[in-house]
């Protein structure tokens, strides 16, 4: 959630920070501001809005000129949106930019004020940056950690004392933040998008570790004072990879980009035709040994974990519950030391997830994270870590993160299917080569954009919109469903078909559209069953099937048909329309497709 950067070097401080936090925009925000030292003094410049409101706010009133400074794009947890509540926050000792939440911000704001301290904002994080200017004693690690010892919650700060004008500090703990190494340049970030301009190569800074970032050096120390050796790591994506190529909306080149990340997410995990997930400390004998599953996730992760339950059950015959980790962690679940407790995190960075997988730990359960972004939190704590490798996910409606979840989800279920004994080594065989096979199809279910794109003129007006599918139909069903709510902002529910006439049928008129998903075989007759009892009470279907099977205009009034494979495997391909059609709804909508309102990419608040 909102992001960080921070420059010391010989470019001028402002634009680095400005085109960093632009990099950093997919993450949401709802306001921004930079900090930079020009004279040996601090000057602020802030604005509630988007980048383009703080710049032309700089070209009217001067941009602060400088070559160290801190940025940073707020998404606001305490205060509205606003001028004054933006970051940076501080005094003319003492400035701060802050991602994440104090939690006892009104105790020590009670103190602060009992010490003369007055408050201009409604944030925590003004807090933070006093309490800082309270403990100055000349030595900012030596304030830093009297600070840490005070304050709890989640935090990433960039610091500037203004007595070390040359000199970016940094502390962190739950928030994410990355220390830049260039050539005579340093840089913070909450990731690498902004850095990668610059340089490949950066420090993961871990919990209360103190950064102290030079032009020609950075050092990092422990609240003690002590220094630490870190390990450099190198980004493997690129400044392309991170940008459109081409597409208007990074959303649309995220869709077209699926064929290549579940190949590259898969290819290293087959060896000799089989699954092979041993390379990430899963072996045959733990899988052996589960003796249930949970999986834990937050919105479209979690589908992909609904996705995982249905093939999981089905072929491995092993108990598979599906929570939402934010319920998960204060519903005392019954995990116990046999289980696998399974993480979904595009960002390895949500917090209800990771709180799910503190408490799996506690309880003494093996941990599985499946994230994309390497040596985020949730990997790097996980007991075993198995990346998706789908590049950088810039839009904030997930697609490509989400066929790559499911891609780990098919693949675990073979194996695990394979270890318990439940399939044979040739059944496991044919299932890995078929998904082997996904992204060529998919390049044909691409193809049908047009068709996706028609059907969203059908459904622009509506109000309401009802998404309905049986068995693994109605697990992606729901993610077809959030995709369009998140995007086009219209309503949608998903429901289980044979569900519709205990209630919710009453809801069906002919101005509620519904897309059916039916792609399911052995479930094709009682859906369209179902089909026929909603366009009977007016509603204007929308089939989604295979392209094998006729159904009638009488049935339904459009059919988006693609290719064929086993069942178990559709929701890979079927994914792909529901992606358009929200896509497609909401451009003819003229919405902000890759950043919709009120959310954030990366949701590291609770
Ligand atoms: N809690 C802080 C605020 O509301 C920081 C929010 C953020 O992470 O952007 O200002």
């Amino acid at each position: 959630m909102c992001g960080i950067v921070g420059y010391v070097g010989k470019r001028e401080c402002a634009d680095v920070l400005v085109d960093g936090l632009k990099r950093l925009e997919y993450r949401g925000y709802d306001s921004s501001g930079i900090a930079v030292f020009q004279n040996g003094k601090i000057a602020v410049e802030k604005s509630k809005g988007k980048l383009v409101d703080l710049e032309s706010k700089m070209e009217k009133q001067g941009k602060p000129q400088g070559h160290c400074g801190i940025g940073h794009t707020r998404w606001a947890t305490h205060g509205e949106p606003s001028d004054i509540n933006s970051h940076p926050h501080g005094n003319k000792r003492v400035t701060i930019v802050h991602n994440g939440i104090i939690e006892n911000y009104r105790q020590i704001k009670e103190f602060l004020i009992g010490q003369g301290y007055g408050f201009e904002s409604e944030t925590d994080t003004e807090t933070v940056a006093k309490l800082l200017d309270y403990f100055y004693s000349g030595d900012p690690i030596e304030t830093i950690s009297k600070m840490i010892d005070k304050v709890n919650g989640s935090y990433a700060l960039g610091i500037l004392f203004r007595d070390f004008p040359d000199t970016v500090f940094a502390v962190r703990k739950e928030s994410p933040l990355i220390i830049g190494l260039g050539e005579g340049e340093n840089f913070i970030a909450s990731d690498v998008t902004p850095i990668l301009k610059y340089t490949k190569n950066y420090y993961l800074l871990e919990y209360n570790e103190i950064a102290v970032i030079k032009e020609d050096s950075v050092t990092i120390c422990t609240p003690e004072g002590k220094e630490i050796h870190k390990e450099v790591h190198t980004a493997d994506w690129d400044v392309d990879a991170a940008e459109k190529g081409g597409y208007e909306h990074f959303m649309l080149k995220e869709i077209n980009e699926q064929p290549v990340a579940i190949k590259t997410t898969i290819a290293p995990r087959i060896q000799e035709g089989m699954p092979y997930l041993e390379e990430s400390g899963l072996t045959m004998e733990m899988l052996k040994n589960y003796r249930r599953i949970f999986v834990v996730a937050c919105g479209t992760a979690m589908h992909a974990g609904l996705v995982g339950k249905y093939v999981i059950e089905k072929l491995a015959r092993v108990e598979v519950t599906v929570d939402i980790a934010s319920e998960f962690r204060y519903r005392d679940p019954l995990i116990e030391k046999e289980d696998l407790v399974i993480l979904i995190s595009q960002s390895g960075e949500t917090a209800d997830t990771y709180a799910a997988l503190k408490m799996a730990k506690e309880r003494g359960a093996d941990t599985l994270g499946i994230v994309n972004v390497k040596g985020s939190t949730i990997a790097r704590e996980s007991d075993i870590v198995i990346y998706t490798h789908a590049g950088p996910e810039i839009s904030v409606a997930s697609t490509k993160a989400y066929s790559v979840q499911l891609s780990i989800m098919y693949l675990l279920a073979f194996e695990l299917a394979y270890a318990k004994g439940a399939i044979s080594k040739e059944r496991c065989m044919e299932l890995t080569k078929q998904l082997a096979d996904i992204p060529e199809k998919l390049n044909e279910v691409l193809g049908i954009k047009e068709r996706c794109q028609f059907i969203a003129s059908r459904l622009v007006n509506a109000e309401s919109l009802l998404y309905i599918g049986r068995g693994l139909d109605y697990a992606l069903s729901m993610e077809g469903s959030l995709k369009l709510k998140e995007i086009s902002y219209i309503h949608s529910e998903s429901y289980a078909a044979g569900e519709l006439k205990h209630g919710t049928i009453s809801l069906v008129t002919e101005d509620m559209p519904v897309i059916a998903v039916a792609t399911q075989s052995n479930l094709l007759e009682k859906t369209i069953s179902n089909v026929k009892e909603v366009k009977a009470r007016g509603a204007k279907v929308n089939v989604i099937c295979t392209e094998d099977v006729e159904i009638g205009k009488d049935v339904a009034n459009h059919l988006i048909k693609i290719p064929k494979m086993e069942d178990l495997l559709m929701p890979l391909l079927a994914a792909v329309p529901m992606q358009y059609i929200a896509y497609y709804t909401a451009v003819l909508k003229g919405c902000d497709v890759d950043q919709p309102r009120n959310l954030a990419k990366s949701v590291t608040v609770e």
